[in-house]
């Protein structure tokens, strides 16, 4: 018996728009949970997915890439690597797996309702692909790290993090809500597949990718490569949506949800990404600096395909691209300064050559965070360790539940956005953040950062012991710096290192 081509079957054999008869359309498909904006189904009709698969040729093709991330995985077991590598280097797998793991669960849920409630059978289709996937990449990301818990406590928050209230934990279920689990199917796929992974999931996944085969973690590097096709698959669920939306007059809304997501994403990436690139991985390592890497997938082809689509740039475009020269910096020095509030250890990436790193990929950096840096490498040098410690939390965004910073030293430009919603006093970290609080301030209005709850006695005692307590950080799990100090010693034998810098 001959086989068909898939191309001469998959458009009849995708197709489930049956017409309903023992319910009407909108209860079957309601607006609250398809997003469709009023666009109707028979105009869905032109969603063209540009990747098409079948059931058999998925399940062939997934099994060969779990069995190759297992098996190099089974195959490095006993190399020690993680025993082996630069501490800095576990550090960028534990805050990955924490952070990433069960946000992979989050999106599968997000593939689920676009599987569901979906307005095309091209993207139910997709997302059906899309739900496994995510599934997938859950599964793998809590079973790779599960064999390091017994030597290190940190690796259980692989599972852990998103069960605590944790700050970057809430940082993270806060966006990941926002953008994969409250929204509807249409929403979801703008926001989720179009802004978050076409371009930011790629850098953490394929600029990390690059820095573990050059840290020599080939497990790592074959696991998060694996999981970037079905990425690089399954973001192409949004772009189709986004056309149908334009050809329809609803492009401002459909802008309204990408700007959304990008400047959220952004946030998350700029915390998790930008550190473990500019500072955790140790300097002969690096590929790229995170600005470069920002400049090329996120300026690049993000720009790329929002004009292609015949969108408009975000407002806020020239502002985010200024932000790559400092947000991270910032965030680096807060996460390291917090350090016990996080369940991996920072490694300050800050000895005299990464410093020169650092001025040559980021004009003024000495002047500006370097200062700050010279008076923690000064306390550490006179055995104050305790003055580079925290006693309590610093000021929170109320959208991206991240601290409040921006640029010290020369060139200081830290301030809040503050915005006044029903009485009560929002704080933002820029006019960004403030924007998507504008946008549904419903949404968003009752939501009380980690601060807002020490504010109000939900942290007791109301000093950093209680926030560990609250946390649910565990005697051994608390972040320390990634080297235990060792950095410094280069100041020690020539303290002229980081003002000649
Ligand atoms: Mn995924
Ligand atoms: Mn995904």
């Amino acid at each position: 018996m001959a086989i068909l081509e898939r191309s001469e079957w998959y458009d009849v054999a995708r197709d489930t728009n049956w017409t309903p008869s023992y319910v009407k359309e909108e209860e079957l498909f309601p607006d609250q949970m398809t997003g469709g904006l009023g666009v109707s189904r028979d105009k869905w009709k032109s969603y063209d997915e540009p990747y098409k698969t079948s059931y058999p040729e998925y399940v062939k093709i997934q099994r060969e890439k779990d069995s190759a991330a297992y098996s190099v995985k089974a195959a490095l077991d006993r190399s020690q690597m993680i025993e082996t590598a630069d501490p800095g280097w576990a550090s960028i797998l534990k805050s990955h797996y924490g952070a990433i793991a069960l946000g992979e669960y989050a999106a599968m849920s997000a593939e689920a309702r676009m599987a569901r409630f979906g307005m095309a059978p091209g993207m139910r289709n997709m997302a059906t692909f899309g739900m496994m996937d995510e599934n997938r990449h859950a599964q793998l990301q809590l079973y790779f790290p599960h064999e390091h818990c017994s030597k290190d406590r940190q690796f259980d928050w692989a599972q852990k993090a998103y069960h605590t209230n944790e700050w970057a934990a809430i940082a993270a279920r806060h966006a990941f809500d926002d953008l994969f689990l409250s929204r509807d199917a249409t929403s979801i796929a703008v926001m989720l597949t179009f802004a978050f992974e076409t371009g930011f999931t790629n850098m953490q996944f394929l600029g990390l990718a690059a820095d573990a085969a050059e840290a020599g973690d080939y497990t790592f590097s074959s696991l998060i490569s694996s999981i970037q096709t079905d990425e690089s698959r399954h973001a192409q669920i949004g772009g189709p949506a986004l056309q149908v939306l334009i050809e329809n007059g609803k492009k401002e809304e459909a802008e309204r949800l990408v700007y959304m997501g990008i400047a959220r994403a952004w946030r998350i990436f700029g915390v998790l990404t930008g550190p473990a690139m500019d500072y955790y991985t140790p300097l002969s390592h690096r590929k790229q600096s995170f600005k470069e890497f920002m400049q090329e997938w996120i300026v690049g082809q993000f720009e790329r395909s929002l004009i292609e689509l015949g969108l408009d740039l975000p407002w806020y475009w020239d502002q985010m691209i200024a932000e790559f020269d400092y947000q991270h910096h910032a965030y680096h020095l807060g996460v390291w300064f917090w350090r016990p509030t996080v369940w991996w250890n920072p490694a300050a990436g800050v000895t005299p050559d990464d410093r020169d790193w650092l001025e040559e990929k980021y004009p003024g950096w000495n002047d500006t965070f370097g200062k700050c840096w010279d008076v923690i490498i000064d306390n550490i040098l006179a055995g104050r360790h305790e003055k580079t410690l925290p006693e309590t939390l610093p000021i929170v965004c109320n959208m991206s539940q991240l601290p409040i910073c921006a640029i010290p030293g020369n060139g200081w430009n830290v301030r809040d956005y503050p915005a006044e919603y029903q009485g009560r006093t929002y704080h933002f970290n820029s006019e960004i953040d403030r924007w998507v609080f504008q946008q549904d301030p419903v949404r968003y209005r009752d939501h009380m950062s980690i601060v807002d709850r020490m504010l109000a006695g939900l942290i007791q005692p109301p000093d950093l012991g209680g926030a560990l307590k609250y946390m649910n950080i565990a005697p051994g799990e608390c972040g320390e710096d990634a080297h235990k100090y060792a950095w410094a010693e280069a100041y020690r034998a020539n303290p002229y290192a980081k003002k000649a810098a």
